[in-house]
C-alpha cells in the first residue's frame, strides 16, 4: 500500500487512556479528533480476533464522520487461560468498566487452573491490532505485541485496565508501577504504531 499523507485523523475509540496513548503517539502536525467529539457509541464488537475488531471500529467511525480513522483493538491474552481474557479484555470489566473486578476475575481463574498458581510465572502479553481506514475506504492494518507475566499482587496506580498486574519482560515493575510516557515508549500500541507509521 501506498503512503497516504494525512492532515486531520479521527481516534476511533472511548477509552480515555488509549486515546491519551494514541494522541501522544501521532505526529504532532496531524490534527486529531476523538469519537467524544461527535458523541458517537462504539459499534458492536462481534469480530473474532483483534485485528477483526479494530476494522470493524475503523471502518465505522470513519463512515460516520468522513474523516480518516484510526483504530485499535487491544487486549491481555494469559496463556494458561487459553489465552483470556482477550478480545473481552473490555467486556470483564463489566458495563461500568470496573477493572477492579476485571483483575478480580483474572485471579480467580488463575486460581482454578492452579491453586499455586501465585507461585508461577503466568505468561501473557498485550496484543494491539491498530487499523487506518482511508476515506477512499481502503484499509492499513498492523499488529503489535509484548511479551510479559502476570504479577500475583495488584500493584501501581498509573495506566489503565489491565496495567497493575502486568509485568514486561525483563522489567521488575507493572506497567501500573511505570510512570505513563516510560510504558506508553515500550507496550503494544507503540509496537503497532512504529509498524503503521508508514502508512500515515
Ligand atoms: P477494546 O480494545 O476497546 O475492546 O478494549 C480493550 C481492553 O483491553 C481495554 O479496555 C483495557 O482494559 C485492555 N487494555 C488494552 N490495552 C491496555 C493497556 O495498555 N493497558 C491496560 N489494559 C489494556
Amino acid at each position: 500500500m501506498l503512503k497516504k499523507k494525512i492532515s486531520k485523523v479521527l481516534i476511533g475509540t472511548n477509552n480515555k487512556g488509549k486515546l491519551k496513548e494514541i494522541k501522544g503517539l501521532l505526529p504532532k502536525s496531524i490534527k486529531t479528533y476523538s469519537t467524544l467529539d461527535f458523541d458517537l457509541k462504539s459499534p458492536a464488537e462481534n469480530g473474532h480476533t483483534f485485528k477483526e475488531n479494530s476494522l470493524i471500529k475503523s471502518k465505522y467511525f470513519s463512515k460516520k464522520t468522513n474523516l480518516v480513522c484510526i483504530a485499535d483493538d487491544s487486549g491481555l491474552e494469559i496463556d494458561c487461560l487459553n489465552k483470556k481474557p482477550g478480545i473481552f479484555s473490555a467486556r470483564w470489566a463489566g458495563s461500568k468498566g470496573d477493572f477492579n473486578k476485571a483483575i478480580k476475575r483474572v485471579y480467580r481463574e488463575l486460581y482454578k487452573k492452579n491453586k499455586n498458581w501465585k507461585t508461577k510465572k503466568i505468561k501473557a502479553r498485550f496484543v494491539c491490532a491498530l487499523s487506518i481506514c482511508y476515506l477512499d475506504k481502503t484499509i492499513a492494518s498492523v499488529i503489535g505485541k509484548i511479551e510479559g507475566h502476570i504479577s500475583n499482587k495488584v500493584r501501581g496506580k498509573n495506566g489503565f485496565g489491565y496495567d497493575p498486574i502486568f509485568i514486561p519482560k525483563k522489567k521488575r515493575q507493572t506497567f501500573g508501577e511505570m510512570k505513563f510516557t516510560s510504558k506508553c515508549k515500550i507496550d503494544h500500541r507503540s509496537i503497532a504504531f512504529k509498524k503503521i507509521k508508514r502508512f500515515l
